[in-house]
C-alpha cells in the first residue's frame, strides 16, 4: 500500500513528503490508518542531534487511528478497533516486563522487524525506510507491534487520544509511578510543553496540594493552572526561582520535576526539593552533557535524583485508565492540542515548537495539498 510521510532524510536535513509503499502486517503487527499524530519535542531531538535514529526515518511516536488489518499471529487487537500506538516498546516476555515494568524491557527489540525480513516502509525505488520508535506516525498509514497498540474509546477524539501515547503518561505517570506522589504532597514542575502540563495533571490526580509550575513564558503560566497549578513562578531571569519555591513551601518541595533538558535547571530542580525530596529527570539533556552534584550533601540532605523513562507506565494499562479519567472530566487533555495542522506543515510546526510558545500541535489532516 502507499502512503504519504513526512521523511528525515538525514541528522539535520529536516521534514520533507514523501510517498512510501508500506508492507503488509505480519507476525503480530497492527496496520493502522493513523488520524491524528502529535509533535512531540523528542522528534525535534531525533530530526537535529540523533537519539540513535537511523535515517532515513519516519518519526512521530503519538499516534492514534483506526485499525485496518492485523498480521496472522496478532491476538488482542482487531481491525475497526481505535487505538493509539505508543512508543514504549516491550517484549511481554522477559524478567522486567513478566513482573510489570514493561517501561524497563531488556529486548525492546522484539516488536520491530529482524535486519532479515523486508522493511516495514520503502521507498518506490526499493530503499528501506525506518519507522521510527516502533510507530512512524508521521504518515497516513503505519505499521506497529501489537505489544504498542492499545485500544481506547470509539468517542474518544483521535487528536486526545493521540497525546496519551506519549505526553500524557510520560508526564502524569512520572507523577503518579515514578515519583509515587501522595495526598497532601508538594510539588515544583519547571518546564510547561506538553509533557510538563501533564505532570501538573498528575500531581491532582495524585492529591497533591501544592503544584508550583514555573517556566520563563508568561502565557503558559495561565495555562498551567488551566491543569492544577496551585502557584507559579515565572523564570524571568530576575527573580531567584528557587528561593521563591522554597519561600511558598515553607522549606522546598517533596517532589521536583525538570522537564527540559538543561544543567542549569536540572540543579534548580535538586536545590529546590526539601530534606529528603527527591528530584525527577524528564526533559532530554544534550548527548554527552553532565551536571555537578556533590555526593556528600545528596547523602546528609538524603535527597534523591531519578531518572524516568516514559512516565514508568504500562501503557496497556495506564493508557485506558487516562482515557476514562479524560471522559469522566478529571483530566485536562483539550487545553494541550494548540492546534490541529497537516501532515505538510510538520516542518513550520516543529520551527514553533522550537521557539516554545505552543503547547501541542497535532496532525490530523495527512492528505495531499
Ligand atoms: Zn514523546
Ligand atoms: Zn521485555
Amino acid at each position: 500500500m502507499r502512503t504519504r510521510a513526512s521523511v528525515v532524510t538525514a541528522l539535520g536535513a529536516g521534514f520533507t513528503i514523501e510517498e512510501l509503499e508500506v508492507d503488509e502486517p505480519i507476525g503480530r503487527e497492527v496496520l493502522i490508518e493513523v488520524k491524528a499524530s502529535g509533535l512531540c519535542h523528542s522528534d525535534l531531538h531525533a530530526a537535529t542531534t540523533g537519539l540513535g535514529v537511523p535515517f532515513p526515518a519516519v518519526l512521530g511516536h503519538e499516534v492514534a487511528g483506526i485499525v485496518l488489518a492485523v498480521g496472522p499471529e496478532t491476538t488482542g487487537i482487531v481491525p475497526g478497533q481505535h487505538v493509539v500506538a505508543s512508543l514504549v516498546q516491550f517484549c511481554g516476555e522477559c524478567a522486567a516486563c513478566r513482573t510489570d515494568r514493561t517501561f524497563q524491557c531488556t529486548d525492546p527489540a522484539a516488536t520491530v522487524r529482524r535486519p532479515d525480513q523486508p522493511p516495514r516502509l520503502r521507498r518506490p525505488d526499493g530503499t528501506a525506510v525506518v519507522s521510527a520508535f516502533g510507530t512512524g506516525g508521521f504518515a497516513g498509514l503505519t505499521l506497529a507491534h501489537e505489544n504498542q497498540v492499545v485500544p481506547v474509546p470509539d468517542d474518544l477524539p483521535f487528536p486526545v487520544a493521540a497525546i496519551l501515547g506519549c505526553a500524557t503518561i510520560t508526564g502524569a505517570g512520572a507523577a503518579i509511578h515514578s515519583a509515587d506522589v501522595r495526598v497532601g504532597d508538594s510539588v515544583a514542575v519547571i518546564g510547561l510543553g506538553g509533557v510538563g502540563l501533564n505532570v501538573i495533571s498528575g500531581a491532582r490526580l495524585a492529591g497533591a496540594t501544592t503544584i508550583v509550575a514555573i517556566d520563563a513564558q508568561e502565557e503558559k503560566l495561565a495555562l498551567a493552572r488551566r491543569f492544577g497549578a496551585t502557584h507559579v513562578v515565572h523564570a524571568d531571569g530576575e527573580q531567584d526561582v528557587v528561593a521563591a519555591v522554597h519561600q511558598l513551601t515553607g522549606g522546598g518541595v517533596d517532589h521536583a520535576f525538570e522537564v527540559i533538558g538543561l544543567a542549569a535547571t536540572t540543579q534548580d530542580a535538586i536545590r529546590m526539593t526539601r530534606v529528603g525530596g527527591d528530584t525527577n529527570l524528564i526533559g532530554i539533556h544534550r548527548p554527552g552533557s553532565t551536571i555537578a552534584v556533590d555526593p556528600g550533601d545528596l547523602l546528609i540532605s538524603q535527597r534523591t535524583i531519578r531518572g524516568i523513562y516514559m512516565g514508568s507506565s504500562n501503557i496497556k494499562a495506564d493508557i485506558p485508565r487516562y482515557a476514562r479519567l479524560y471522559q469522566q472530566g478529571r483530566l485536562n487533555l483539550d487545553d494541550l492540542i494548540a492546534r490541529e495542522i497537516a501532515l505538510d506543515d510538520v516542518a513550520d510546526a516543529y520551527e514553533e515548537l522550537r521557539t516554545g510558545t505552543t503547547a501541542r500541535s497535532v496532525i490530523t489532516d495527512f492528505a495531499a495539498r
